[in-house]
Formats: C-alpha cells, structure tokens, sequence
C-alpha cells in the first residue's frame, strides 16, 4: 500500500512536469513564430506576412476578486466543431472557456454516422482539406490520448434496380476519389446482407469511420488536461459592448468577458447571433434516425443511397426568397426527404436513417411513430435482415450553410465575434479546420479560412 504523502507527492510532481512540458513547447513556438519560421499551414500563405495579435500563452484567467473572469476566447458549443477547436486554441496559448449546455452530448454529434468521407472533394481547397482530414483522424487517438473508434471502412451507395447505374456513375466523376461502379453481384460479396433484388448495381469508396461522440469527448478531455475551461450552462445571450461590439456572453445570472466569441452551436448558432442582431445564412435540418442496442448482426460496410436527397432539398430550403422564413418558426420551406442508410458502430449498435426536415421552429413536433415506420420500411427494402432490429427513434438538428462549406471566422461589421459552423461534411473537415482557425486566430495568415469567411456572400446586416 504506497502511503497518501507520496500518493499526492508523485501526482504534485506529474502535474508539474506537464505543466512545464506544456509551457516549454508553447514557448518554443512562439519564440518560432516570432522568427517567422513556423511552417506556413496556408495553401499558398504568405509566410513573410505579419503577426496580428500574439497568443498569451496560456496566460492567466484574470478572475479577481468580485471581477468577472476574462478569456482570450469563449467558444459556444461543445459538440465536434466546439470541442476541436476549444482544443486547438488552447494549444495556441490562447486561455479559453468553452460554454456547453448539456453535462452530455444531444446534438448532431450525439446521433451522427461518423462518415470521414475524404474522398469527395471537388475543388483544390476541399480536396486539400479532406486530405488533411483523413492524415489527422489516422494520429488523432494518439495525439488526444483517446480513442476515437476510428476505422478505415468501405462506403457503399446503393443504386435502385429501376435506376441506370452509369447515368448514377458519371454524376460522381468530379469526386477526388471518384467511386468505383460494382455489379449487383459485387456489391453484395462487398454487404451480403444487401438483397440483389432491390439494387442494379452499387458505387464503392473507401470511407473512414469514427464515432462523432467519442472525437467530441477526446478533443473536450485533452482541452480540459491542456487548461482550458468548461463550464455547462445555456448561453442566453451574446454581450454587447460600445458600439459593433461583442465583449462576452450572458448565461442567466452569469456573465462572462472575452475578446472573441466563436459560436459553434451548431443548428442554434443562427437564432443567438440573429438574437444580437447578427444575421448569418446558416441553417438546419431535423435529423432524424433509429438507434438499435448493440446486435450480433455484423454490417461490412456503411450503406447509403447513391441517389442522396439531401443536397438537393438544402439548396432548395436555402434560396434567397426563403432566407426570411428561417428567422420565424412555424414554416417549412421544402418537403422531407429520407435517404434510407446506415451504419454500425465498433460496439455492434446500428444507426439507420435519415429523415430530414426544414422545419423553422428547431422544437417542431415530429410524429415520430410514422418516422419510424417510414425509415424501417426504406431500410428493409435494401437490407431484408434489418427488419426487426429493436430500435428508438430519436431526432436532432443539424446546421448547414448556402453552399455546402463552411462558415468560418470573423463575422464581417461586428467585432470579437466568430462562426465555426454549417459544415457538410463536418467529420472528416472540422480537425484540420479547427487547428487552421487557431493558427489563424494567432496570426498565420491562412488562405483556407479566408476562403471560408461568413462574409463570403454580399451580406447586409442591420448590426446597429
Ligand atoms: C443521422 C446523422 C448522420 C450523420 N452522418 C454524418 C457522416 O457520416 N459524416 C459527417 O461528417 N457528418 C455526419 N452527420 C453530421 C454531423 O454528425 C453533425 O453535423 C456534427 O456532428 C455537428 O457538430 P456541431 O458541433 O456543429 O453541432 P452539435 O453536435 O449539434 O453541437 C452544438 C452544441 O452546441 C450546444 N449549444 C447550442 N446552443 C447553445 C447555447 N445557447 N449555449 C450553450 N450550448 C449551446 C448544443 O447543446 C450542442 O451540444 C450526421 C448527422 C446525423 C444526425
């Protein structure tokens, strides 16, 4: 039995070391960054260009006495986009306070599929980026210390039996890694549990998986050990100082100070910047799907229909003319869709969707009974086997923008206030996104998340 006096020597000591490791690589990039020799992350960044604020290192909360605790950042929102980049700009020295209202995830990063699909970028900046993705997911259980239930996988889409399979091929051509067309027979050597009657053929890619939850937890935990802050509440209000100003956040009865706010809410981001007379084009769906206990069935791949509905509607929903109706509850710009998927985690669960619907009101009321029989009934035409899984119904929102990318950075004509948010492709995006919106906060000029700006669309905005 090892006495308490040298239990509480040996974590002391632990603690230290770490706490001067930390600093000494902190202190070590800095003095880097300074000589201007720190690699340039940008896809064509000008590494000559000037550092416009210097990180603190980590520098003390200022909490005096009866003083309200001031912060370098407080980030919105501890879902995957919160809680990556929370992480990434503590390890760019920055103090931080990352406000998360539930103690455990309900959001899109509670129910998602965890899809890494790396392979389908479509232009220099998305391919660049997926590919940063995928490197980052491969170490991310190494670097944060935590497993991430990351698996390299195979992904495959599913073509009707009344649809033309080349017509559906050559729609996926622009792909980075375009997918590979498969007989019917192929395809069900690749998921035997596919019934060949239901498909003429299927595309194949390969796709990583993870569990969205689990990255959300080891971003938040390796946070938590570098020295940010946590604290669970609902933000009500974003603060305003003089003028286009934000200054912190109201939680209730609290207040708290920073220079910067990002709001990463996700589906709730637009109505609290929108409550500060900040308007942003970012909207979202309610997602629904059906979550089984872990089962002894076993899926090879991760099945979705090649003919995806969901692009298409969110185009739709998001047009000029219905931007309006997304700041009232109680419309529903588009129709909802459900592309019939799913996908089995490393614990043997099953989550088989997805409805999606353009309800305003992010409370609408849901018939979940007809939901449920709708996505069982588009499941089982596919997978036969999957018929009398048990399985609860759940729902949740998700948030996507105007063009499938992002929202990231500096809101145009207010200060201190940032958006990391509505991304398509959230998974595979968000960690090398996360880490080059910190570099950036700390001074690296970066061409990607300039390209990503929420000024990227003429905005005008009634910010007075
Ligand atoms: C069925 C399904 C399948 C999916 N499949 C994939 C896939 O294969 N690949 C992929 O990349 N993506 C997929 N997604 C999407 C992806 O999972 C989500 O888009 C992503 O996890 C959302 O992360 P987020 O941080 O933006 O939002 P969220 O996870 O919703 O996090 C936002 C957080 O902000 C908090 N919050 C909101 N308002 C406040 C406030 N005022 N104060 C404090 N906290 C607040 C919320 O509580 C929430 O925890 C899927 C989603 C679903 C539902």
């Amino acid at each position: 039995m090892i006495p308490l006096r040298t239990l509480i020597f040996h974590c002391r000591l632990t603690w230290f070391c770490n706490f001067k490791y930390n600093r000494l690589i902190l202190q070590i990039r800095a003095v880097l960054r300074d000589r201007g020799s720190d690699q340039n992350l940008g896809l064509c960044g000008d590494s000559q260009h000037k550092i416009r604020r210097a990180p603190t290192l980590n520098k003390r909360v200022n909490k005096g006495k009866g003083r309200m605790a001031h912060y370098d950042w407080i980030v919105v929102g501890g879902g995957i986009t919160g809680s990556a980049l929370s992480y990434e700009l503590v390890q760019q020295g920055f103090s931080v306070l990352l406000i998360e209202q539930h103690s455990t995830l309900q959001g899109g990063t509670r129910f998602g599929y965890g899809g890494l699909a790396y392979w389908s970028g479509t232009t220099e900046l998305t391919r660049q980026l997926c590919a940063e993705g995928i490197e980052r997911h491969r170490s991310l259980s190494q670097e944060l210390d935590s497993d991430t239930q990351f698996r390299d996988g195979v992904l495959l889409l599913t073509i009707r039996s009344d649809s033309n399979p080349q017509t559906i091929a050559r729609t996926y051509a622009q792909f980075a890694i375009p997918p590979r067309l498969v007989s019917v027979q192929d395809a069900c050597e690749l998921e035997p549990l596919i019934a060949p009657q239901a498909i003429a053929g299927a595309l194949v890619v390969p796709h990583g998986r993870v569990n969205p939850e689990a990255v959300a937890n080891a971003y938040a935990r390796a946070f938590l050990r570098a020295g940010g802050t946590r604290h669970i509440a609902q933000v009500t209000e974003l603060r305003r100082g003089d003028g286009l100003q934000i200054t912190g956040v109201v939680c209730g009865s609290e207040t708290f100070a920073s220079a910067n706010v990002a709001v990463c809410a996700g589906a709730l981001s637009r109505s609290l910047l929108k409550a500060a007379r900040i308007p942003v084009r970012l909207y979202f769906t309610h997602a629904e799907l059906i979550e089984t206990p872990p089962i002894d069935l076993r899926l090879q791949a991760l099945v979705m229909p090649a003919e995806t509905q969901r692009f298409e509607m969110e185009a739709a929903a998001t047009a000029a003319e219905v931007d309006p109706l997304w700041d009232e509850p109680g419309h529903e710009p588009t129709a909802p869709i459900l592309d019939a998927g799913v996908v089995q985690l490393v614990n043997g669960q099953l989550r088989i969707g997805q409805i999606s619907r353009t309800l305003t009101d992010p409370t609408a009321t849901i018939d979940a009974a007809e939901s449920e029989a709708a996505m069982r009934r588009g499941i089982t035409d596919v997978l036969p086997a999957l018929e009398t899984v048990p399985g609860t119904w759940h729902r949740c929102l998700v948030a996507f923008s105007h063009d499938r990318l992002p929202l990231i950075g500096a809101i145009p004509g207010v200060k201190g206030v940032h958006l990391f948010s509505g991304f398509s492709n959230p998974l595979v995006l968000v960690p090398p996104l996360a880490s080059r919106f910190a570099a950036h906060a700390a001074g690296q000029r970066d061409e990607a998340i300039e390209q990503l700006s929420p000024g990227r669309w003429q905005m005008t905005h009634n910010a007075t």
